[in-house]
């Protein structure tokens, strides 16, 4: 028993080992015990059937070029180190599957993004992803949610990226953070950033794992963050910020209108040129996506100045247009108006709505 003891704990510092040596900045442990009265994403045996535990890890962002890409400065640093760190949270996810199938432990690594479960109403289309790297990594003591729902660490913020393997192998669950070191103060900026409305202002989600209650602004519907976050439409309500999407089709209030929108857009979103770095996505029209929001987890910084220096460097970098070799550029809201207004009338649909393009956009607020 003491021998078979040694192996497992000598098996959950090798699996750490591992995943930290490949650049990974924390490592966590679950169980199906620590997962035990969690939501469907929780459930290990959707992915492996028969699985005892899991590994999540995270992987950081780059700071320098979420500022810069927060201030329409840089669009594609931001895109690739984004692309790049969740392509390496995926390959290191697949390195530790195999490394634990090799020592004769089943194992299925999780991708950090981009795969849904297809057995569901809708299929992939109702985004419901294979298990919740979020859920895990809160139990595992990884980090905290903050409000915005996203996982949040004492160095990096929420400028993390996660991956995890699902295995049979007995591996010991670490412990969670303790909820009073979390440093969200419920600042609700992330919320102030976000062009879509998907965190709700008043309501709570609160889920338990393992008899540990966790909780964050309850998720309106994922369609909204789909049509921002996607790229789909990306202006403010005030016009005078946007995301980095030249596309500026009017953002719904309620959640039931913005699957009609999404559709209303599918056409202009394929059209548009989407040249240099980007991401390829299933459900995408034509596949290829781009980073263009992000917004309330690259707001989130540790300071809390840092936090309002940087929805400030959002607000104050005005709107994004495209110009004709597809590139993207950050420009006044009047300066953006006027590139529109130049546009033949085919070319301006890709972006707007031509049925409200006399609309004079009010910049009060
Ligand atoms: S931006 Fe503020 S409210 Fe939102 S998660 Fe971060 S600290 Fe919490
Ligand atoms: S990614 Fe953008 S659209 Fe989606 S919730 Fe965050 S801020 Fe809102």
């Amino acid at each position: 028993m003491a021998n078979k003891r040694k192996r497992y704990e000598d098996l959950d510092q090798t699996v750490k080992d591992l995943v930290l040596n490949a650049g990974a900045i924390d490592v966590g442990i679950v169980t199906t015990e620590t997962l035990e009265g969690g939501p469907p994403s929780t459930d290990l045996s959707y992915v492996l059937d028969g699985a005892r535990s899991a590994i999540v890890f995270a992987l950081p962002l780059d700071q320098e070029k979420i500022e810069r890409f927060l201030k329409k400065e840089d669009f594609p640093g931001h895109c690739l180190d984004n692309v790049r760190t969740n392509t390496q949270a995926s390959g290191i996810a697949l390195e530790l599957a195999r490394f634990l199938e090799m020592k004769g432990h089943a194992a299925v690594p999780v991708e950090s993004n981009f795969v849904y479960r297809k057995d569901t109403a809708r299929g992939p289309f109702d985004e419901k992803p294979p298990i919740s790297h979020r859920y895990l990594a809160v139990r595992s003591g990884i980090g905290h949610f903050g409000l915005s729902g996203n996982v949040i660490r004492e160095n990096e913020g929420a400028a993390i990226i996660l991956g995890s393997v699902v295995t049979k192998a007995h591996l010991t669950p670490t412990e969670p953070l303790s909820a009073g070191e979390s440093y969200c103060d419920e600042c609700r900026l992330c919320m102030a950033a976000c062009a879509s409305g998907l965190m709700h202002s008043e309501e709570k989600t609160r889920v338990t794992l393992g008899g540990v209650e966790f909780s964050y602004a309850k998720r309106q519907s994922y369609n909204r963050c789909d049509y921002v976050c996607g790229g789909f439409s990306g202006l403010s309500k005030s016009g005078k910020w946007s995301t980095w999407s030249p596309a500026r089709f009017p953002i719904p209030d309620k959640d039931e209108e913005f699957l009609e929108a999404l559709r209303g857009t599918l056409k202009p979103y394929a059209l548009r040129p989407k040249p240099g770095i980007g991401f390829y996505h299933p459900l995408l029209p034509g596949n290829k996506g781009q980073s263009t929001c992000g917004h309330c987890q690259i707001i989130c910084h540790p300071d809390k100045d840092v936090r309002a220096k940087r929805l400030k460097m959002l607000t104050e970098a005005g709107v994004v247009i495209q110009l004709e070799d597809g590139s993207l550029k950050g420009v006044s809201p009047e300066e953006a108006l006027q590139h529109l207004a130049a546009m033949s009338p085919e070319e301006r649909t890709l972006y707007e709505n031509i049925t409200r393009i006399n609309r004079n956009y009010e910049f009060g607020d």
